[in-house]
């Protein structure tokens, strides 16, 4: 009962966002941001497709709205290394891209958000001897792969 509310107050949220981010709000941005939003990790291309396509947005739609979201500056892309693009919410936690590490498992290729760690934008202000961070990745086996 309580989640028909707050589904509602969810796209009048994103709507403003999309809004206050100079462009047009459409249901199937509201869409991609809810997902990517409901996220403890970034999200692939291919999974957002799987998450949206019963909803009626087709890969191409994904696809296109990733990209508009990105040009905005709502979401931010990473490439961890594996050649897939993931997205994820620019917000407090994600206020550019080396805001927080993410941790890659090679075994199982599954990422996550590396939060609580204040060294990351030491080293991102560093910057001396390696230049600008843009990205910082951990690789390893994640708890279901060790
Ligand atoms: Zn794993
Ligand atoms: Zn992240």
């Amino acid at each position: 009962m309580a989640s028909k509310n707050t589904r509602a107050n969810d796209v009048v949220e994103l709507q403003t966002l999309l809004r206050s981010a100079g462009i047009r709000s459409t249901a199937a941005r509201v869409e991609v941001l809810r997902q990517l939003r409901k996220a403890t990790s970034p999200l692939s291309h291919a999974e957002l497709a799987t998450e949206l396509s019963p909803l009626g947005f087709d890969k191409a739609t994904v696809f296109r709205n990733l990209s508009d979201l990105t040009d905005a500056g709502l979401i931010v892309r990473t490439e961890l290394g594996d050649h897939v693009w993931r997205f994820e919410l620019r917000d407090g936690d994600h206020a550019d891209a080396a805001a927080h590490p993410h941790f890659l498992c090679t075994a199982c290729g599954q990422v996550t958000c590396v939060a609580d760690a204040p060294w990351a934008s030491r080293l991102k202000n560093s910057g001396v001897e390696v230049g600008s961070v843009t990205e910082i990745l951990l690789k390893g086996h994640c708890n279901l792969c060790q």
